[in-house]
């Protein structure tokens, strides 16, 4: 394809996406397929010779929408929604019509620049203080990964990152029994090792215990063991769950520990004011992600990650050949020091496209209604014959149970699982919450509307009945 036919074919995708998205409801929102049939579809071998574009085209159109699962669908309540408003779409097809490689200012100035006043513009949108910097990193799992290679290195001086692992202390890291497996991943990663992670059991409300991560930190101490950093979390993966962030991050300070929060989900409803007093003692964090690829509405990926004292992870994580110097330094950031990855993609594009096509409000309107919305699903649940909800909801996301009497709640409740997800109207996933099995049901796709919602409790009701 020539530049020449680019407005003629980007116009027909762009017909494709708004039909697409016009007509999900009518979509079952996980394919039909088993593993193996699509690449079925695919000819083994590349083509010798270039194929017409409209033969590409079709063969897309033909093949792949029905071999996805369709995570814009308005019925989506499993896992975490990732949504995509067309407006962050639409900037990104302009970020690919430039295509920089965004590693340092001299690279891709606007991009640079947009980027610290689209960092300021969550800051201050989130209500984190004024002394917070950040970058924009691809995942949750790059930005946890940063911070705690930030973290090792503090607790070593920076010894570690120029005279290797071997013979340092063993460092520690806390974090609760609820924080996401990205967790594990970077302490694994950093050579810190699995069994130096501290789960630190939880409170009867699923926050980590305080007086518990004391007591972990002066036994470590005691047992020549090198305390690093605390991870708190703010909206877990499993149920919801949030840490005391004016308990832990204290606790964090007094021990002279880096402290990092995982808000990946809930970040994004600290744009409204009335949800906050959960994350309070924030301004105690050295640094924070959250991910508005995940529920504020930026098309996958875009991970926040704030730091309070960027320099830290600077001196982590920057390395200057000399081919990657820039004359004027002192005046300028280059947000690849700050990041593991050199070349960076222009993600500050969409934000700006995002947060001025819906605005603030526009965007706290979505999460109200999806927070209000779990909370009346709960309700019309917990009513229905056999069932218990196990969580509450926290946010938008509640955890229950299918309890018929005479038969195994975690056989039956799997059952129904799978039944609902075979049926294809809704789609939920699961989690083992104190050793049972549960289905979470969580609202923040952004074409969720109320009936959608509704439906979901008749189709929950039709199958349990079918059930028993
Ligand atoms: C989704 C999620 C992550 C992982 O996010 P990625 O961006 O996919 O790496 C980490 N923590 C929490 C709490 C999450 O919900």
């Amino acid at each position: 394809m020539q530049y020449d036919e680019l407005p003629i074919w980007s116009a027909k995708a762009a017909a494709w996406a708004a039909e697409y998205h016009a007509t999900l409801r009518e979509r079952p929102i996980r394919p039909n397929v088993t593993p193996g049939d699509f690449l079925k579809q695919i000819p083994t071998a590349p083509p010798q010779s270039a194929e017409p574009f409209e033969n590409i085209f079709a063969d897309f159109v033909k093949l792949v929408p029905d071999s996805m699962t369709h995570w814009q669908h308005p019925r989506f309540f499993a896992y975490f929604s990732s949504n995509a408003s067309p407006a962050s779409m639409l900037a990104e097809q302009l970020a690919n019509a430039i295509s920089a490689q965004c590693m340092l200012w001299q690279t891709s100035p606007a991009a640079t620049e947009l980027e610290t006043a689209m960092i300021d513009w969550l800051r201050q949108a989130l209500a984190i203080p004024d002394n917070f910097k950040g970058v924009i990193q691809d995942t949750a799992t790059s930005s946890t990964l940063s911070a705690v290679l930030t973290m090792r290195e503090k607790a070593l001086d920076w010894r570690g990152i120029e005279e290797g692992l071997s013979g340092m202390p063993t460092l520690r890291i806390y974090a609760s029994e609820q924080t996401h497996s990205s967790i594990d991943k970077a302490i694994r990663l950093a050579g810190i090792g699995q069994n130096n992670l501290v789960k630190v059991k939880t409170d009867s409300d699923w926050a980590m215990c305080p007086t518990s991560l004391q007591s972990a930190i002066e036994t470590d101490r005691a047992n020549g063991l090198v305390p690093a950093g605390i991870i708190g979390c703010i909206g877990g993966t499993s149920i919801g769950a949030s840490d005391h962030l004016d308990q832990i991050l204290k606790i964090a300070q007094q021990n002279n520990l880096y402290s990092h929060v995982d808000a990946a989900w809930a970040g994004s409803a600290m744009i409204c004011p009335e949800f906050r007093s959960i994350w309070k003692g924030i301004e105690m964090a050295d640094s924070i992600v959250f991910n508005p690829h995940k529920w504020l509405g930026a098309n996958f990926d875009c991970s926040i990650q704030f730091l309070k004292e960027p320099k830290d992870q600077i001196k982590t994580l920057a390395i200057k050949p000399s081919y990657l110097e820039t004359l004027e330094q002192d005046r300028i950031v280059n947000y690849s020091e700050w990041c593991i990855p050199l070349g960076r993609r222009f993600r500050a594009l969409k934000l700006w496209f995002l947060i001025r096509s819906h605005g603030l409000n526009g965007l706290q309107e979505k999460i109200r209604n999806h927070i209000e919305w779990a909370g009346l699903a709960a309700n019309e649940i917990e009513k229905l014959e056999n069932f218990s909800i196990v969580t509450p909801p926290m946010f938008s996301l509640f955890t229950f149970r299918f309890e018929p009497p005479g038969h195994d709640a975690d056989t039956k409740t799997r059952e129904l699982i799978e039944a609902i997800n075979a049926d294809g109207r809704i789609y939920l996933t699961q989690t083992l919450h104190e050793g049972k099995f549960v289905i979470r049901f969580t609202i923040g796709q952004f074409d969720t509307e109320k009936p959608d919602v509704d439906m979901a409790i008749s189709v929950i009701q039709e199958l349990a009945k079918s059930l028993i």
